[in-house]
C-alpha cells in the first residue's frame, strides 16, 4: 500500500474512502442478511480491483462485527498462458489471510469447445462458477462472496434489458440453481469509482483479466459507456436508477405472472358510487 503517513491530505481522503466503503458494505450486509453467526464466507479473489477491495472491507468489518464469522480467500487459476501465479500467494501471505488456489485448466477446454474467433467468456464464467461452487462444497463454505458492485448491476440490468428481454440483473443474495450455495456480493451498494479510486490508493498488485485473449465483453463495454456518459449528463441518475432496482412497482409493470392484472376489479362500493354520480 502507498505510504500516505507524509500525506495528510490523502490520508483523509484515504479513510472518508473506506469509511464509505465500509458502511455501504456492511449496510447491503444487514439489508439482504449476507452473513450470518458462523458463517465460513468463501472470497472468491480473481486478482481485479473489485475483488481485492472485497476482501479488505470484509476483513476490516469482521474485526468489529457483532457476529462471528470466518473468511477464507480462493483464488481459481484456470491456467491461462502467462498467469502470474507467484501474485496472490505472496500477497494473501503477507496480509495473513487463509487462502486455496484452485487449479483448474479451463483455459484448455474453453479453446477446445469455442471455435476460433467467438467469445470464450460465457463458457469460461460457467466453467468458473461451477469451480467455484464445487470447491465451496470442499472446505465447507457456508457463503460464497463476489465482489461484483453496484455498477456491474446496472449493467446486468440493461444488458439483459437490451439483448434477453428480461427485467432482471445480478441480485445482492443468490441461491444457487440446485439450492445448495448461497452468492452473496458485499459491494452491491458500492461504486466503481470508489473501488477504483481505493485500489489505486492500495496499489494492489492487479492481475488483468485479458491473459487468455479474449476481448473483454464488447456490449458490456458499450452499456458502461452509455451509463458513465449519463451520469456525465445528468449527475444522479445512476443513484436514480439503482433505487429504482429497491423500489419496483408490479402494478405499473406489465408481467401477469408478477400481477394479476385480468382479475383486477372495480370495488363494489366504488363502482356504485360512480353510478350514482353519473345518474
Ligand atoms: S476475459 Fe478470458 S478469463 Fe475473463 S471471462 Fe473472458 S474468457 Fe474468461
Amino acid at each position: 500500500m502507498m505510504d500516505l503517513s507524509n500525506k495528510p491530505k490523502e490520508k483523509l481522503e484515504f479513510n472518508k474512502l473506506q469509511k464509505r466503503l465500509r458502511r455501504l458494505t456492511g449496510q447491503a450486509i444487514v439489508d439482504f442478511n449476507m452473513i450470518e453467526e458462523g458463517d465460513r464466507v468463501m472470497v472468491c479473489l480473481s486478482g481485479g480491483k473489485d475483488s481485492y477491495t472485497m476482501l479488505d472491507i470484509l476483513r476490516n468489518l469482521q474485526a468489529s462485527a457483532p457476529i462471528d464469522f470466518s473468511i477464507i480467500a480462493v483464488n481459481l487459476d484456470q491456467k491461462q498462458p502467462g498467469f502470474p501465479e507467484h501474485v496472490l500467494p505472496a500477497y494473501l501471505d503477507e496480509i495473513g489471510v487463509d487462502y486455496h488456489i484452485l487449479e483448474r485448466d479451463t483455459y484448455s477446454i474453453v479453446k477446445e469447445i469455442v471455435p476460433e474467433g467467438k467469445t470464450t467468456c460465457g463458457l469460461c464464467s460457467r466453467l468458473r462458477r461451477g469451480s467455484l461452487y464445487g470447491f465451496a462444497e470442499e472446505i465447507g463454505a457456508t457463503k460464497i462472496a463476489l465482489g461484483h458492485h453496484r455498477d456491474d448491476i446496472l449493467e446486468t440490468l440493461f444488458l439483459n434489458m437490451f439483448f434477453g428481454g428480461k427485467l432482471k440483473s445480478m441480485p445482492p443474495k443468490l441461491l444457487s440453481d440446485d439450492g445448495k450455495h448461497m452468492v452473496i456480493r458485499p459491494l452491491a451498494y458500492c461504486k466503481e469509482k470508489d473501488i477504483q479510486a481505493f485500489a489505486d490508493m492500495k496499489a494492489y498488485p492487479i492481475i488483468p483479466c485479458n491473459l487468455c485473449g479474449s476481448q473483454e465483453n464488447l456490449q458490456r463495454q458499450v452499456v458502461k459507456d452509455m451509463l458513465q456518459q449519463w451520469e456525465k449528463d445528468y449527475p444522479g441518475r445512476t443513484d436514480s436508477m439503482f433505487t429504482a432496482m429497491q423500489n419496483v412497482v408490479p402494478s405499473h409493470l406489465a408481467d401477469n405472472e408478477l400481477f394479476d392484472f385480468k382479475g383486477l376489479k372495480q370495488s363494489e362500493d366504488a363502482f356504485n358510487k360512480l353510478n350514482i354520480i353519473s345518474l
